[in-house]
Order: C-alpha cells, then structure tokens, then sequence
C-alpha cells in the first residue's frame, strides 16, 4: 500500500488549476486570483499628512519663542494650492496633501491656536509626521500576485487600485454522496439499525470553513444502481465528487464498481494511513476528480483533509505547494503509537510560556466524532517510531483556518 504523501503526488498530477473567470470585485471573496494586481500610482499618490496639526517648515521650528502665521487649512479630500511661506504654516487634517513649502507636520496636542496664530512647544520632536508618496509602493509594483486568495484584506487592496473586477481560477464545484441505507436525516427519529447522516453536514461545513461554500450532500443507498445513478447525475453539474462510505470490501460496498462503471479511472485505493486505511481516488472521462472516503466520521475528515481539501485548493489556483499545509509544532505530552502505518491523531492547539503547540486528544475509534468536536487538526505521526516524546516538533495538519 502507498503512502500518504505518495498518494498526494499522485492526486497533485492529475491536478491543474480551472479556467479563468472575470468577476466584480465583491463576488470574488476566496477566490485566487488569475492575474498579478499592481499598485496603479504611487501609493500614497502624494505626500500626505499622518496627524491632525500644522503643516510647517522645519527651519522655521528653530525660533524661541515658535509662532507661526495661520493662513488658511487643508482637509482630507480638497487639492492643496497654498505654498507655506517663511514664519507661516496651514491647518492640516489626517490624510490630507501636505501644501507645497511645508516638509513637517506638527501635532495639534504641541499647539495652541488663537486669533489666527499658533504658537509651537519648543519640545516638538523631529518626526515629519508625512506620509511620503510611493512609501507604501510604487506605481506598477505586484501588490498580490496571481494565487494570492482573497480575503479580505486582499479584496481591500484590489478596491484600493481601482480594481472593481478581478481575473480569478472559477471555484471548483463539490457534490457530495453519503452511502449507507443505514442513513436517516438529522432531524426525526432514527431507530436501533439506523444512523444519523453526520458525514454530509461535517463536510460541507468543512468546504465552506475553508473558503468553498455551497456543496450540497445527498444520502444514497447501498444498491448499486442507485450509486451508479447518483455518481453520473453529480459528475454533469460538479467537478469534484466527495462519497463517503461503500469504499471498503463489503458486500454492499459499490462505490468502487460505480466508478468503475462510470467509465472513472482509478488511481489508488487503499493507503498505508490510519484512519483512511480504504480511501480511493479516480478521475471520470471528462476530468472530474472522485474521491471515496471513509465511512467512519473521524476518517472521512482525515481523508478529506489530508486529500479532498488539497486537491480543491489546487483546482481553485492555489500554488501546488500551498495546497496541503501543515505545521511543524513541539508535542504537549508523550504519544504512543502503534507504527506500522502513518497515524493521523487528533490534537489540539495549546500555548504555554508563549510557545504554540500541539496536545493528542485521545479518540476511541475511527468513529469517534465526538472526540473531534475538541481537535484543531491532526499530528501525522511517521509509521517509523512507535514513541514520539514531549517538546518534540511532529507535524500537524489544522483543520481549521486559523482563529
Ligand atoms: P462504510 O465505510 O460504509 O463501511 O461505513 C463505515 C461506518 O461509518 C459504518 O458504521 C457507517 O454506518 C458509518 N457511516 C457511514 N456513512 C456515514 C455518515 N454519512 N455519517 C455517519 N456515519 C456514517
Ligand atoms: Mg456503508
């Protein structure tokens, strides 16, 4: 069986981000961007005022007793014509253009105005208090290039260019097929025999958490035409299939026979990894990408973590190497491992003396959601060591964007 990370690579080649679309500015929240955004001018456009005060010259700080001649103001928004003369200075307000012959701003908090004077505290200290123009960058500079996300400090910067439509990859679209008849829905009773669909709702949750929102989840039964109806009707309208369950060697386990049916090619299926021990990947005839993941909750959201979310933010424009982050962080106690297979247990984010690191929540099973409810990730322990001991770096894969 393959490894973990050999089974990305495989995933990773078979991956290239989707076209491009041209969206409003607004509509393009997650989306990674297709072109390079570059400042349009020098940003600031013009030197500007960082404090409410009085644009001054320097030189004429130097006299004892300071004052200065009032004649005239500038505020955020109107176009400075004034020059500031010798012995004179303007009224100037945060953001805006200093006037021409000034080269400092003094703070109003060092002054005192009256009757069109204003005298200066001889304590003035030497900041110019001036915003220089193209300090932040210079027109045509890459602010965001091509790949960046946006969020919204990246939308920010796009509106702040002038950008009010942005190339981006178009988000890929996920269906996501639940197996089981021994599903019921959330809500009403389920009896003895029966369980709950927690698979759908934890996974379209998670999309949506990491920036694709709006996958529907559907439950099928464990009958093989009714797979095979359900996979071709979601590859017309989706570019990603996420099924859970009917991935082992059961005999009611048709998800492999449907794919298979479909015409999907089949790429691996089974990974030396625990949880997601039976995990398939295949690509359908027209490109689609199809993954089975486990039944098992805790194991569905490792596999999709570990492959589905790659694959997605690759399809999306992410940069190939940005698609399958994971931290290295110091352990919080000792981990006993039973080796063998990559171990992907659940931990949570902890900090103490100010140091980030990563504390092993204990989980019964790979069924065990309720113990997921208190992890951040998993830590991805190597099958070469059965012992992984305190304050040692693992690696740890969040399942959730950061607080
Ligand atoms: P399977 O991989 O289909 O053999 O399922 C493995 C285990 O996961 C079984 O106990 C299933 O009942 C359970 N399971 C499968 N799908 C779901 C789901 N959508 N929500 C919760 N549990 C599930
Ligand atoms: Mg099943």
């Amino acid at each position: 069986m393959i490894t973990p990370d050999t089974a990305w690579g495989i995933v990773a080649e078979q991956l290239s981000p989707l076209e491009r679309v041209v969206l409003p500015l607004t509509q393009a929240m997650h989306c990674c961007l297709a072109e390079d955004i570059r400042a349009d001018r020098d940003l600031p456009p013009a030197d500007r005022s960082a404090m409410d005060g009085y644009a001054v010259r320097r030189a004429d700080l130097q006299q004892s007793p300071c004052v200065l001649c009032v004649t005239g103001e500038v505020a955020a928004g109107s176009p400075c014509r004034q020059r500031v003369k010798p012995g004179c200075c303007l009224r100037v307000f945060t953001g805006a253009n200093i006037p021409p012959g000034a080269d400092t701003v003094v703070m109003v908090e060092q002054t005192k105005e009256c009757d069109g004077v204003v005298t200066i505290r001889s304590d003035v200290n030497s900041a110019s208090n001036i915003l220089r123009r193209g300090e932040d960058a210079r027109k045509g500079t890459v602010l965001l290039p091509r790949g960046s996300r946006l969020g919204a400090a990246a939308i920010g910067v796009c509106a702040s260019v002038g950008k009010s439509s942005v190339k981006v990859h178009r988000q890929p679209r996920v269906a996501i097929l639940c197996t089981g008849s021994e599903l019921r829905p959330i809500h009403g009773r389920a009896g003895l025999h029966e369980i709950r669909n927690s698979n759908g709702p934890a996974l379209s949750v998670a999309l949506a958490e990491w920036g694709f929102p709006g996958a529907r989840f559907q439950s099928v039964a464990d009958q093989r035409g009714v797979l095979l109806a359900a996979l071709r009707r979601a590859l017309t309208s989706s570019d990603v299939v996420l099924f859970t369950g009917g991935i082992s060697a059961g005999s009611y386990d048709f998800v492999r026979s449907a794919v298979e049916t479909a015409g999907a090619t089949i790429h691996f299926h089974g990974l030396a990894m625990k949880p997601g021990k039976p995990v398939l990947y295949a690509t359908a005839p027209s490109g689609q990408h199809v993954f089975g993941l486990p039944g098992n909750p805790l194991a569905a959201l490792t596999a999709f973590h570990e492959f589905a979310l790659p694959a997605l933010r690759r399809l999306a424009g992410h940069p190939l190497e940005a698609c399958r982050p994971s931290w290295s962080l110091p352990l919080a106690a000792d981990v006993e491992s039973r080796g063998g297979r990559v171990r992907c247990e659940l931990a949570r984010l902890v900090s103490g003396d100010g140091r980030l690191a990563v504390r092993p929540v204990p989980s019964h099973s790979s069924a065990d959601l309720a113990s997921a409810g208190c992890a951040d990730g998993v830590i991805v322990l190597p099958p070469i060591r059965k012992r992984f001991t305190v304050g040692e770096p693992v690696k740890f894969r969040p399942w959730r964007p950061l607080p």
